[in-house]
């Protein structure tokens, strides 16, 4: 049913210490960053968006914090606003820079990358096309510009079951890059798919082993797994033969902030990136939070510092601005998504 072709990305995931290492300001001068942020922030004309996985002193300074979904459809509402600073991957920008071509996007960190990203290229992504000629070519959001040019559809954990669905029956589906939600959103959405064998590093080392043994720990927590993870077919399958229980549930990062808002259960188990608890943690006060995997770090989503941000509004730097020629085509699949959201 699915075609893997198995990459290996050489990441280690002891250089995602980097982050716990970094030490954070000291109060004050912590207040005077922020009051300096915010003042330029309004000479500025400027708005902050920051991913959920972002650090805590970011996350609290942005005007809006979300997944890439979220921040994708708040950067093509926003109105009267003369520079987005992007916090976040740079896959992330770009797709800030595709929706609002007349605002300048900045990323105080332009290192910022992405490895899920990288395991596909525009010149890979065209060989595939051309060994599987007329097939729709579903690109999940984190992707490079290039790429989703190269795209029908475009898509990211919260949609891309819907989008599958979207698709004519009669048409072939390539799914790129994550192998994990590629399976995931071809088995809920009933849709065949070819599936890049792409994963993210952050994601990938989380096992269905560990899911397991939390699951025993904590019978009375509920357990909420990011489809990118390694452990999603195992526990899918083993939530199926009744191995595991815990009211298992696969969500999107937003999802997962929705569920445990309405959910009755006081204790969960989260099973993706870890900066996503701060924020679960600061709106469900009386609810315990469980990460699955304590070194579930994405060391780029920790590179941006409210230091950088301030470095980024005063001095104007880093723009990202995708091409016009690769801009117009790449929007159609973002359209495309939105408008499923
Ligand atoms: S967590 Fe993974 S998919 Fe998300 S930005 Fe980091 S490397 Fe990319």
């Amino acid at each position: 049913m699915f075609t893997f072709r198995w990459v290996n990305i050489g990441l280690s995931r002891d250089s995602h210490s980097m982050a716990r290492r970094k030490e954070a300001p000291v109060p004050e001068q912590r207040e005077s960053v922020v009051r300096e942020i915010a003042r330029l922030k309004k000479e500025r004309k400027a708005t902050i968006l920051a991913h959920n996985y972002q650090l805590p002193e970011v996350q609290d300074i942005a005007d809006f914090v979300g997944d890439s979904l979220g921040l994708s459809i708040t950067a093509s509402r926003l109105e009267g606003v003369e520079r987005i600073v992007f916090c976040g991957v740079r896959f992330m920008a770009e797709t800030a820079s595709i929706v609002c071509p007349d605002v300048e996007v900045l990323m105080p960190e332009p290192n910022a990358g992405c490895s899920l990203s990288d395991t596909i290229t525009a010149k890979d992504l065209r060989h595939w096309k051309s060994e599987n000629p007329g097939a729709a070519v579903v690109a999940y959001v984190n992707t490079t510009a290039e790429v989703k040019a190269e795209s029908d559809y475009c898509c990211t954990s919260s949609n891309a079951v819907k989008v599958l669905q979207s698709i004519p029956e009669d048409k072939e589906i390539l799914f790129l890059p994550d192998m994990f939600l590629g399976a995931y959103a071809s088995l809920m959405s009933g849709r065949k798919a070819k599936v890049w064998p792409g994963e993210c590093h952050v994601h990938a080392p989380i096992t269905a082993e560990r899911i397991a043994s939390l699951v025993k720990t904590h019978p009375d927590a509920e357990t909420l797994i990011h489809p990118e993870c390694g452990c999603m077919s195992n526990c899918l399958y083993l939530a199926k033969e009744g191995e595991i229980d815990g009211g298992i549930k696969f969500l999107s990062t937003e999802g997962m902030l929705r569920h445990v808002a309405q959910s009755r259960s006081k204790k969960f188990v989260i099973a993706t990136e870890v900066g996503i608890l701060y924020r679960m943690r600061k709106q469900n006060p009386g609810k315990t939070f469980i990460a699955a995997d304590e070194n579930a770090v994405c060391r780029y989503m920790k590179m941006t510092t409210i230091d950088k941000v301030l470095a980024s509004l005063r001095d104007d730097v880093h723009e990202v601005k995708v091409p016009t020629q690769i801009a117009e085509k790449a929007r159609i699949p973002i359209d495309r998504m939105l408008s499923l959201a």
